[in-house]
């Protein structure tokens, strides 16, 4: 009974154990950083057995250094009161889409990923650079934020070759920039540190020194304490929200700005607004931090909106990407069942009445949600049925209106009625109708 008791007890423990390693360690109550919720990406994982790039000179691979750094600097950040998610804690690798992905879900305030550098054809190189994504005028917080950390973690380490320090557009690199950064910019500030070249001998040597190591992550908490201290400033979407659109009336779109230092101060200059990437007048009002716009009409079926501005200790608010549905793309968009566009379809077509005055617009409303009903769900149960009556609703144009261009899109239905759905019950008919439109000629 007690040997029973203790295995019990034993294995309850060991339960305890793997929950609590589990678990997501948790920031300290207080801290500069409390409130924020940060993304670390150590770069690459689980390379080693494709990847003979990504090494240095005495064996060290970078995504085990990045990973190292990261992990520091996560302890350090957790310490400021700050929240931290982590991309991946082990060797393993993480596809590039996922590492965006857990920035965003997790609504982070901003996304940093450490890398380390590498070239093959100059070994001298040795120089710390910070990359953002695409051109630096359209994405200020990134760059405010990498040239905080940039300067910090100078500050804290000698590299051989500083002259090349600097933040840098990640277009340089690929013509559409870094997946990470990409991905992540339409809603969040991200930088991509590299801080020195592993592929340089005293760089690789300073990668493999854990109190260098130790230097950089401090590094890269001084850069971001510095960043926030400024404060991050942030836009929320008042009007339109949920489901709701540009509607024609009143088409205005409304903010909220905060400066992150707990007000709503501006640089009334630095505010600009883009509407698909034109400058819009704008109206601010700076007591309650709402900004107003109207965009013009468009025939587009969204719009896409970039708030630009910086507070007024200079750091830039990010310009997320807002889409937001006009009334085209509302009703492109509406998403009924299939049954009750096929339904709408099957009552008008009860109605139509070749003599009455609407019947061109009862015809077309009745053509429009039997395609609907197709849209919606390709196959249904109804579906041969839905399109035999498009061929039905064709031949009626054809007979009644002359209009000679639904002869051939008849024929079109009807045999794919007979080629698509070889066992309904409309292949018959669909045969005779095929069998009068043909003897015309
Ligand atoms: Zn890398």
């Amino acid at each position: 009974m007690g040997q029973t008791l203790r295995i019990i007890i034993t294995s309850m423990l060991g339960l305890i154990l793997v929950f609590s390693c589990a678990t997501i360690p948790k920031p300290a109550p207080e801290g500069p950083l409390k409130g924020l919720t940060i993304t670390l990406d150590p770069g690459h994982g689980d390379t080693e057995a494709y990847d003979d790039f990504r090494v240095g000179p005495a064996g060290d691979r970078e995504e085990w250094i990045n990973l190292k750094v990261a992990k520091k600097l996560q302890k350090l950040l957790l310490h400021q009161g700050a929240q931290v998610v982590m991309t991946r804690t082990d060797n393993r690798d993480v596809n590039l889409g996922g590492r965006a992905s857990v920035a965003i879900k997790n609504d982070s305030d901003f996304f940093v990923s450490i890398h380390h550098n590498g070239s093959v054809n100059d070994t001298t190189l040795d120089y710390p650079l910070v990359y953002i994504w695409g051109d630096a005028r359209r994405n200020p917080a990134s760059v405010d934020l990498a040239q905080s950390i940039l300067n910090s973690v100078e500050q804290n380490l000698a590299f051989e070759t500083p002259i090349g320090a600097g933040v840098y557009s990640d277009f340089l690199i690929y013509s559409a920039g870094t997946a990470v950064l990409r991905n992540t910019y339409p809603r969040i500030p991200g930088i991509i540190g590299e801080m020195g070249f592993f592929t340089n001998a005293a760089g690789e040597q300073r990668m493999r020194d854990d109190e260098a190591l130790t230097l950089e992550a401090e590094g890269y908490l001084a850069g971001i304490l510095a960043y926030t201290k400024r404060g991050i400033p942030k836009a929320e979407l008042l009007k339109p929200v949920g489901d709701d659109y540009l509607r024609p009336e009143s088409s205005e779109i409304i903010f909220r700005l905060t400066d992150g230092l707990g007000g709503h101060a501006f640089d009334v200059n630095s505010l600009l607004v883009l509407v698909n990437d034109d400058t819009i007048p704008h109206q601010w009002d700076k007591k309650s931090g709402v900004l107003t716009v109207t965009p013009p009409r468009c025939s587009h079926e969204t719009i896409q909106v970039q708030v630009f501005g910086r507070n007024e200790l200079g750091n830039a608010l990010h310009p997320r990407e807002w889409d937001l549905l006009t009334m085209i793309g509302k009703e492109k968009r509406w998403q009924g069942p299939w049954h009750a566009a096929f339904g709408r379809a099957d009552s008008l077509r009860g109605l139509l009445n070749p003599g009455d005055s609407n019947f061109v617009v009862q015809l077309d409303a009745t053509i429009y949600w039997y395609e609907q009903a197709l849209r919606l769900q390709p196959v249904n149960p109804r579906a041969a049925e839905a399109e035999f009556r498009l061929g039905e609703m064709h031949v009626l144009k054809l007979d009644w209106l002359g209009d000679e261009s639904a002869r051939g899109k008849a024929v079109t239905y009807f045999d794919r009625v007979i080629g698509y759905y070889p066992t309904s019950n409309f292949v018959k008919s669909a045969r005779d109708e095929l069998f009068m439109l043909e003897r015309v000629f």
